[in-house]
């Protein structure tokens, strides 16, 4: 009988302790579902966020004068943001008629305004130039930590022309994102035209301009260049000075521009820094084959030519 009683009380405790051990699993489990499936629903939040119809990243090369005094206060009334690329390439540092000083510079990172990167020479990249990518990114990177600008994430290609084998310097180099112009599937001119940005199939590191602003534009080709920004394609502009007396092939003047921007704030389009399409876009997700889509847009645009 002592026997029996012994052997309930045990098999008693041991299902007690097997119950209490089960509800303390069940709760981890629970926990652990609970942290795993608010992470997946951040990440797909984070990964996923829809990109709104008439979005326009505005960007502008080349530290011109004008920037600073013509484009940033029309941009401040707007409420627009943009990226400034800057290089000390040209005649930067001698000429400070035409070219900004890097005290302008960081009033524009005051504002609110992106601070990019577009080398230190102005260098164009290519098989004899990329040893030298580095140094030349390292040196605008430099001069922002002097100035206390943060350091840039985003990179216009000097020239708009792209080399394969500067992507993993970029990323190397801290770059999320770089915007080039319509090279290789069109050939740097046609007017300026370009391709809308398709995030995932374009890589963050090939970001297409969907126009490029030159002095015979009217309103109708700005129109052009801005209306792919829909259906999860974004518009990112390429603009140079307003005006541009150093580089008059790619001079925007107060009119065309003003024009522009009135046509963005009538029809009511948002108005970003090319980094802040991380709101929408995670950059690390990069496509399988970056080459890809520029393939089958150039084959679209001329069938059977290779590109490379
Ligand atoms: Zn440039």
């Amino acid at each position: 009988m002592y026997k029996i009683l012994l052997l309930s009380t045990s098999i008693f405790i041991i299902s007690v302790m097997c119950f209490l051990w089960n509800i303390d699993c069940s709760k981890s489990t629970t926990i652990r579902q609970f942290n795993f499936n608010n992470q997946a629903k951040t990440n797909s939040i984070a990964s996923t966020k829809r990109i709104p119809d008439k979005l326009v990243v505005l960007t502008f090369d080349d530290a011109v004068a004008s920037h600073y005094t013509f484009v940033r206060p029309i941009l401040k009334q707007y409420g627009f943001s943009a990226t400034f690329f800057i290089t000390e390439g040209f005649n930067f540092k001698t000429d400070k008629v035409n070219y900004l000083t890097w005290n302008q510079v960081a009033d524009l990172n005051k504002d609110g305004f992106e601070i990019g990167n577009h080398t230190r020479d102005h260098v164009i990249i290519n098989e004899q130039s990329l040893g030298q990518l580095l140094f030349q990114l390292t040196s605008i990177n430099d001069s922002c930590e002097y100035y206390g600008i943060p350091r840039p994430v985003s990179f216009a290609y000097p020239g708009n022309f792209i080399h394969a084998r500067a992507l993993p310097i970029l990323k190397t180099a801290g770059f999320s994102w770089a915007r080039r112009g319509n090279i290789p599937e069109l050939s740097g001119g046609e007017d300026g035209r370009g391709f809308a940005y398709e995030p995932y199939a374009d890589d963050p590191l090939l970001i297409p301009s969907s126009g490029i602003a030159l002095p015979a534009w009217s309103l109708e080709d700005f129109k052009n260049a801005e209306a792919c920004a829909k259906n999860g394609k974004i518009a990112v502009l390429q603009f140079h000075g307003v005006p541009d007396t150093e580089h008059p092939w790619v001079n925007t003047t107060k009119e065309q521009f003003r024009s522009y921007m009135d046509y963005l704030r009538n029809g009511k389009y948002q108005v970003i820094a090319l980094r802040d399409i991380a709101r929408y876009i995670n950059p690390n997700i990069r496509p399988k084959d970056p080459w890809d889509i520029i393939i089958k847009r150039k084959n679209g645009l001329t069938p059977n030519t290779k590109i490379f």
